[in-house]
């Protein structure tokens, strides 16, 4: 093996350029050629590929997004568009991948695998959702600037003794909220993966605001509902001062942290020792502070856990 690819694809993470330059220096330090593949698959398709060197990723651990663009190509799900993209990486003498992404780039990348391409995935996503992975590229950049927004917010909440609900990203995964929830001493979490009463969250507040403790900022999912309108089910149990605020993509951007930046740069480098050993089709992830790597075919098959002894923990703080 000379010559291998990288792409990010799927949603932008923080850490995603740590990773890409950790793949690409691992790789030149194989003395392996290294090309860049721009917005993911329909750059792959389009042939938008570069060959990289050492200086195409200075500078670039720190930045938040990715260098190398991302896109939704949903056409790469047809063996259509899979040949084409093969056309291209025969054109550019590229025998094997990195993918950054979530559960559908991996789609993508067993494909490629089957194909005679190797690919190995890197879980690159802020929401940690994919399962054999204790945590995600990009997850506690996006949980430290939560937090850094709750601290604000439990400022002007006191201030004026109000009540903020704060939706975080998190769709089908509730992990953003808990650990932001837990750092930012939130009255409540509310995650896609547990059941809630509005009525018993009021309950709460109510008995803490009689405590003395008069101001209050409840964390929720996305894939829960919408802070306005979860404001709304709770104002009809009394006078709570609420406001709601929703984070968005502000979440997505902004440096990694360190910890995401080494995190990424650790799997980068995995990656490329997987690929010189001859294999894909294999996501990597970190379990118990250990690499490891699982069949893409096996993660399809499972569920990301959800983090329920942080869901209690969050809750039995909040008294
Ligand atoms: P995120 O978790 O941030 O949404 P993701 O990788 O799951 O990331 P998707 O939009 O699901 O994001 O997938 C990214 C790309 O992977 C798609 O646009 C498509 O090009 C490719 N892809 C997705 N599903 C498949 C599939 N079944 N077969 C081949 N390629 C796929």
């Amino acid at each position: 093996m000379k010559r291998i690819g990288i792409m990010t694809s799927g949603g932008d993470a923080p850490g995603m350029n740590a990773a890409i330059r950790a793949v690409a220096r691992k790789a030149m330090h194989e003395g392996l050629e290294v090309f860049g593949i721009n917005y993911g698959f329909a750059g792959l398709v389009a042939g938008d590929i570069f060959q990289m060197t050492a200086q195409s990723v200075n500078d670039t651990i720190k930045r938040g997004g990715t260098m190398l663009y991302s896109a939704r190509y949903p056409e790469f799900a047809q063996e259509e568009g899979q040949l084409k993209g093969i056309e291209q990486l025969n054109k550019f003498g590229i025998e094997a991948l990195v993918v950054i992404g979530g559960d559908g780039s991996y789609h993508g990348a067993l494909r490629l695998t089957e194909h005679g391409y190797n690919a190995i995935g890197l879980p690159g996503t802020i929401d940690n959702d994919i399962p054999y992975t204790d945590f995600t590229i990009g997850f506690d950049t996006s949980v430290n600037t939560v937090v850094e927004a709750i601290d604000r917010l439990q400022d002007t909440a006191a201030s004026h003794e109000r009540t903020f609900v704060v939706e975080v990203m998190g769709r089908g995964a509730g992990d953003i909220a808990l650990w932001a929830g837990v750092a930012g001493a939130a009255s409540d979490v509310i995650i896609p993966e547990h059941d809630f009463d509005v009525k018993k969250v009021a309950e709460k507040l109510r008995a803490s605001r009689e405590a003395g403790q008069k101001h209050a900022v409840i964390v929720l999912a996305e894939g829960v509902m919408h802070a306005d309108e979860f404001a709304k089910e709770l104002s009809a149990y009394g006078d709570f001062q609420l406001r709601s605020t929703v984070l968005g993509h502000v979440v997505r951007g902004g440096s990694p942290t360190a910890r995401d930046r080494v995190l990424a740069s650790e799997m980068g480098a995995y990656a490329v020792e997987l690929l010189l050993e001859g294999k894909g089709g294999l996501a990597i992830g970190i379990q118990n502070n250990k690499l490891v790597n699982h069949n893409m075919l096996d993660l399809f098959d499972a569920k990301h856990e959800a983090q329920l002894d942080l869901y209690d923990l969050a809750h039995d703080l909040s008294i």
